[in-house]
């Protein structure tokens, strides 16, 4: 255990079926006109989600302005774009509405429309300016339609700048939702493989987390519950949507994945994700972290068992009476049991059309756009062990 830590977790968190009303009501709302940014699918206004929060805005006293422009894995240039707009509108707050890609599109748009510049200006990483803002962000309201990326629960944002091949995560104080409306209800919609890879998504900041070396007692709860919950619920949800308790364990486990990631950090598994999808948008995030999942951990595991027995029993997985390696590989058991149940097995790096060469490439960008979360994995992994991870992934 480690008990030397730094807690801070600011965001009000209003969870629970039907809670999305209570936007209507809530002395919450943290100001009196927003922008409402949405992806560009046209999903949020089919399903009726986006009238009824301008409604709920209204009957709270708040105007709203909307944007509508967000794509999965989202880029530089729709921030700057919803900034503007911000901007011109004189917005007081930013409120999100769908999943990651959105909320960390509201987040990044809050500070840039309070900020000067560009906002890779203010990226800490790869070619970023390495500034800090000097205005802070306009407060923010997350309101996540799926259990994924927690980003409701964390400061955290990721942003692409495609020209460079650069996805990036970044944040501050200020990115932290001020207030965040977790509604499982919302959540009904998703369908089965998005369900997938969103809950994969969590299960991995859950794990991730635990394992990072900066973990700390509270996450560590949180951690190994949510690897619990997705482990149960995740394939229930995945055969069936419309099953509410699983759709409301998940949602749990996935805000709690978030705050996991406020408290401890994610470590390299992300780094090379994001080399991924940065080179191939086409890949969902939560199925690029799945393809490289069993090579990685694996990798890990057998030159670090600590802490994986922990994670095999949260998965249910008999570690009982084993040496700690085997204690340690039950975890990768459990891993491939999921992945399996789950419909992900077949999915392969090279059905994306991704080369044998392009995996150096992908190494290389690990380390320079997201080199700092190699200091935190618990193995130290040179340029050569990511090339063979991936290999592994490639060729399993
Ligand atoms: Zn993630």
């Amino acid at each position: 255990m480690n008990l030397n830590f730094s807690y801070y977790m600011p965001t009000r968190i209003l969870f629970g079926c039907g809670k999305l009303n209570e936007l209507g009501t809530t002395p919450y709302l943290p100001g009196k006109k927003a922008l409402v940014v949405i992806g560009a699918s046209g999903a949020m206004k089919k399903l009726g989600y986006l009238d009824r929060v301008i409604k709920l805005l209204k009957d709270n006293g708040a105007e709203s302005v909307v944007y509508d422009k967000i794509q999965p894995n989202p880029v530089c240039e729709h921030v700057e774009e919803g900034a503007a707009v911000a901007k011109e509108n004189g917005c007081d707050f930013v409120l999100g509405l769908g999943g990651g890609s959105t909320l960390d599109s509201s987040k990044s748009i809050a500070v840039m429309a309070v900020n000067p510049g560009q906002y890779w200006d203010y990226i800490a990483r790869g070619s970023g300016g390495r500034k800090t803002p000097p205005n802070g962000a306009l407060p923010i309201v997350a309101i996540t339609t799926t259990a994924g990326t927690g980003t409701e629960a964390d400061p955290w944002t990721v942003i692409t700048k495609s020209d460079t091949n650069e996805k990036i995560g970044w944040g501050n104080n200020f990115t932290f939702p001020r207030l965040s409306i977790v509604d499982p209800e919302l959540m009904v919609s998703v369908p089965p493989k998005t369900t997938a890879y969103t809950g994969m998504d969590a299960f991995f900041h859950s794990v991730e987390t635990y394992l990072a070396t900066i973990n700390q007692p509270a996450s560590d709860h949180l951690a190994l519950e949510a690897v619990s919950l997705i482990t149960k619920y995740l394939p229930i949800a995945v055969k069936d949507g419309t099953n509410m308790e699983a759709r409301t364990k998940l949602a749990w486990a996935n805000t709690e994945a978030g705050m996991c990631e406020s408290l401890s950090c994610c470590i390299s598994h992300h780094s090379m994700e994001h080399a991924i999808s940065a080179y191939y948008p086409d890949v969902a995030h939560g199925s690029g972290l799945t393809m490289l999942s069993v090579s990685y951990f694996s990798y890990l595991a057998e030159r670090n068992p600590a802490r994986f027995p922990d994670l095999a029993r949260a998965m249910g997985e008999k570690a009982e009476g084993l040496p700690e390696k085997k204690q340690a590989m039950a975890f990768i058991t459990g891993l491939k049991k999921l992945i399996k149940k789950i419909g992900l097995k077949e999915e392969k790096l090279a059905d994306y059309n991704i080369k044998k060469e392009d995996l150096r490439t992908f190494a290389e960008n690990s380390f320079y756009a997201m080199g700092s979360l190699f200091d935190i994995t618990p193995v130290k992994l040179t340029l050569d062990d990511v090339v063979t991870i991936y290999e592994k992934a490639y060729t399993d």
